[in-house]
């Protein structure tokens, strides 16, 4: 297709934007912060090949005579690249006979993968890339993801997830990488720049737009309940939510979205201190703020601060939104459109929000190419991303329990593998995988490598029984899978969650259904050995079925290799070397994150006269075994008093003295001893995996600049407190005193 408006190329984009700007309608500006969703164009999809069919009418009202800048989404599931690419073809077709011709800017959710392009790379969900403490694997999963959306023909991707995974009840825990900040401002910039690139340089034809979201607090909902109500101080707020935003930002993301859920008694999207004065003025984030799904709708049908629909627009657009994910009508623009003409929104206040969306669109390259067939020429799946899918289902793998060496498994040895997980493809993926709820294997012939983990195990061992126990609704017949496992030598027993994606995966309660633990403890009755392999999206609670089990692997939900994965590190293939990216919790009441404060962490009887539970969860943030040991020796501070402008710097020999090559994640911790603000009992100021040979040793050294000791005083202010502070590594401890 040829050029809709081939920009003059004397103007830079922002004289561009200005040119363009000067001649829209109010009409042609509010429609360009309207974002509609794909269905609202098509008369559903087709019964024999499943392609949505446009409606031309209904695409000429959305694009024509409403303006709309944008569009997402699918009607009910992916489509192959072709159909993509005709789509796209034709809503840009309809858009270059618009008065303005501007391009449509189209935006997906290509959240572990592209996984709305049927045969995309799928890739771990993040909390499994969380796992692999490897930020540079995570910028290569999000440039693979970012070369597949554009060669699907889409230059927005509302990727990277960047809040913080510290209430496991939530539904969306495994969007998240971790519980902990600087985790998430690691793995957050990683898959900025594996997204966008050169964020000057978005014409690229491997990277699009991403979008951080959903700023800002929607991940710790009190509930547990999806889109519900957070409670969060202004100093918890800043010091540990905001931080991966800022840095992102500051990493040059283009769009950010916002959280669908109230803090201390506000919607975000009527914010206007989260939206303008802390996300515009304070991060100086001057791309497009797009709202969630029909979150401005929500101001008044749902949050009930807004007597009116219209005055919910009010508030959202005033608050700082530039564009409304409405999605299903054009209700926003004509009330915008209204409140314009009426004085109660300037029209320089629209011409800010039209001047970021245009300069996007120009930015992207998309008044020049707006199919993006630069990028067709981009592989959908592939040797070369299935590898490093392959690498990061590896790393991600953490090996939690493995009493008596029972791992790993003899090829010969005689297995049955059961439980619900043991022969499901979806469950290794969860939600947004083909679909939104990712339960439709309908798809799955399009990705014909991927393995479950019985296929997968069965390509290591010969003597493989298996009998599903229960399902994951808990059906079944748990008496053939115990007459089984008395036949078996050792027993696999995949557990866990089936797919699930947003409100659908509300939980009452973070235990496991219980016929899952029985089959785990009937098995484990016969005595014969239990490896437990975990396949969920959030830490459910185990206990039980983790006591009896010799082996406990924790898997998430690995991606397409998967299942491959996990048969490596059961058979020794692979030698794992993941960490928890999150506290797995002893039971549903245990919902304490590592970097809690002494009191919610106390044991001590008052007056020292005995012990109760404090922190004591199943299984520690960071913990993560392998089939080599590593041992840590000689911590040392290059000083034991440092200025506020020095750094710390440490050094550690990290040892493997076992046999196998393994790799280990060092994680750096410092406790504040006494602080202005009640301090946590440590933080996570630094880490880095290394690999090591049987015996070998190596000494690492470590800075952390003392601006990460910084904390958010009760004045909402970033203070550096001198005083004294205690490095972690692993049992090694050191002290050192910052001075004023
Ligand atoms: C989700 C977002 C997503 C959007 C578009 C919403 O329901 O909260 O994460 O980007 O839908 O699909």
């Amino acid at each position: 297709m040829s050029p809709i408006a081939p920009p003059s190329a004397i103007l830079t984009v922002d004289q561009q934007v200005d040119a363009l700007l000067a001649r829209m309608t109010l009409e042609e500006k509010v429609g360009q912060m309207t974002q509609v969703v794909l269905e609202i164009v098509c008369n559903g999809e087709s019964e024999t090949d499943g392609t949505p069919q446009l409606d031309p009418a209904k695409l000429r009202e959305a694009v024509i005579d409403q303006h709309v800048g944008s569009l997402l989404n699918v009607v009910t599931h992916g489509y192959t690249v072709e159909t993509w690419r005709s789509i796209i073809t034709e809503i840009q077709r309809v858009a270059a006979e618009s008065r303005l011709q501007i391009p449509v800017i189209f935006g997906i959710d290509a959240v572990h993968g592209v996984n709305y392009t049927l045969g995309a790379t799928l890739f771990p969900q993040n909390i499994a890339l969380g796992a692999t403490f490897r930020p540079a694997l995570v910028e290569k999963a999000a440039a693979i993801t970012a070369a597949q959306t554009r060669a699907s023909a889409i230059p927005w991707n509302f990727s990277p997830v960047l809040d913080l995974g510290r209430q496991p009840l939530w539904p969306r825990f495994y969007e998240t990488f971790s519980e902990d900040v600087l985790v998430t401002r690691q793995m957050g910039v990683a898959a900025t720049v594996g997204t966008q690139g050169d964020p000057a340089d978005l014409t690229h034809p491997a990277k699009v737009a991403g979008c951080l979201k959903h700023y800002i607090g929607y991940s710790v909902p009190y509930s547990g309940k999806d889109r519900t109500t957070a409670l969060i101080p202004d100093h918890l707020l800043r010091e540990l939510f905001l931080p991966p935003y800022r840095d992102a930002v500051a990493a040059g993301a283009r769009t950010v979205m916002i959280n669908s859920g109230d803090i201390n008694g506000q919607p975000v999207h009527c914010s206007r201190y989260l939206l303008t004065e802390v996300l515009r003025d304070e991060l100086g984030f001057d791309g497009v703020i797009v709202t969630d799904w029909e979150d401005i709708k929500k101001l008044h049908d749902v949050h009930c601060v807004a007597p009116t629909q219209r005055e919910a627009v009010r508030m959202a657009v005033e608050a700082g939104i530039d564009m409304s994910m409405v999605p299903y009508d054009y209700s926003f623009a004509e009330h915008l459109l209204s409140l314009v003409q009426e004085g109660a929104i300037s029209e320089a206040r629209v011409d800010e929000s039209v001047q970021r969306i245009l300069r996007l669109k120009f930015e992207l390259g998309l008044f020049d190419d707006p199919l993006l067939e630069a990028a067709w020429a981009t592989p959908i799946g592939g040797d070369a991303a299935d590898a490093v899918n392959r690498d990061a289902a590896r790393e991600a793998m953490t090996l939690l329990k493995n009493e008596g060496d029972l791992l790993p498994l003899a090829p010969e040895a005689k297995i049955l593998v059961t439980g619900p997980g043991a022969d499901s493809i979806l469950a290794l993926n969860g939600g947004w995988t083909y679909t939104w709820q990712g339960q439709d294997d309908a798809y799955l012939p399009y990705y014909p490598d991927a393995q479950s983990i019985l296929a997968a195990i069965r390509d290591h061992a010969a003597r493989v029984t298996h009998v599903p126990g229960v399902s994951f609704s808990g059906e079944g017949d748990i008496d053939a899978a115990v007459a089984a496992a008395q036949e078996a030598d050792v027993a696999v027993v995949v557990l866990g969650e089936s797919a699930y994606a947003e409100k659908q995966g509300d939980l009452d309660d973070l235990a496991l259904p219980a016929e899952q633990i029985q089959l785990a403890q009937a098995i484990a009755a016969t005595g014969t050995p239990v490896v437990l392999v975990l396949l969920e999206g959030r830490p459910r609670v185990v206990t039980e079925a983790a006591h009896v089990s010799q082996a406990i692997l924790m898997a998430y939900q690995p991606g397409m290799e998967g299942g491959k994965a996990v048969a490596e590190v059961l058979f020794g293939v692979v030698n794992p070397s993941g960490k928890l990216p999150c506290t797995y919790p002893l039971g549903s009441n245990d919902l304490i994150t590592y970097d809690h404060t002494h009191t919610a962490g106390q044991g001590q009887v008052f007056g020292g006269i005995g012990q109760v539970r404090g922190y004591a969860p199943l299984f520690e943030f960071g913990h993560g075994l392998s089939y080599t040991t590593f041992a840590y020796s000689d911590l040392e501070l290059a000083a034991d008093v440092i200025g506020p402008k020095d750094a710390v710097r440490i050094s550690v020999i990290v040892t493997n003295t076992g046999e196998r090559t393994g790799a280990e994640t060092v994680l750096v911790y410092v406790r504040d001893c006494f602080a202005s603000v009640t301090p946590p009992v440590k933080r996570l100021r630094a880490f880095d995996k290394i690999t090591l040979e049987p015996g070998e040793s190596r000494r690492l050294t470590i800075t952390i600049p003392t601006s990460e000791l910084a904390f958010v005083g009760h004045n909402s202010q970033w203070i550096l407190e001198p005083g004294d502070f205690e490095v972690q590594i692993a049992e090694l401890s050191a002290s050192f005193r910052l001075e004023a």
